[in-house]
């Protein structure tokens, strides 16, 4: 069955997410991806994914993604916040990040992380499955 995957990045980090998933892109195919308004915008029209679109992080976006999580629709989460400036919907946020650990769901929160988390994901060599 296909990974459940859901891209977050704050406002300073989508060059970031951009770079992540253009280096992750064969990986990320073969799942099925969500995203904040925004972030998919980005990864559709530069990376070429087809995604599917949630309203935006400020708008409501995080939390819908959290309400997919609660309900064991998403299987990982790429979540790159910005530490350094303050967000208006802070309690998102925090909302989403319990989510995945009420509910054991991987959520990588910087670069180094999410690549860790997407070689998991990276299909084995036939040789090797
Ligand atoms: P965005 O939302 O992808 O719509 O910018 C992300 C966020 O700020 O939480």
């Amino acid at each position: 069955m296909k990974k459940r995957i859901a891209l977050i990045a704050h406002d300073n980090k989508k060059d970031e997410i951009v770079e992540l998933a253009s280096e992750f892109a064969d990986v990320l195919r073969q799942c099925v991806l969500t995203a904040t308004g925004t972030t998919g915008k980005r990864l559709s029209q530069e990376v070429g994914l087809t995604i599917e679109r949630k309203l935006s992080g400020p708008l409501g976006g995080d939390l819908q993604i959290g309400a997919e999580l609660a309900e064991g629709k998403i299987d990982a989460v790429i979540f790159l916040r910005d530490p350094l400036t303050p967000q208006p919907h802070e309690p998102d946020i925090n909302a989403l990040v319990r989510a995945c650990d009420v509910h054991n769901v991987p959520c990588a929160t910087n670069p180094a992380t999410a690549r860790i988390l997407l070689s998991q994901l990276t299909p084995r060599h036939p040789s090797h499955s």
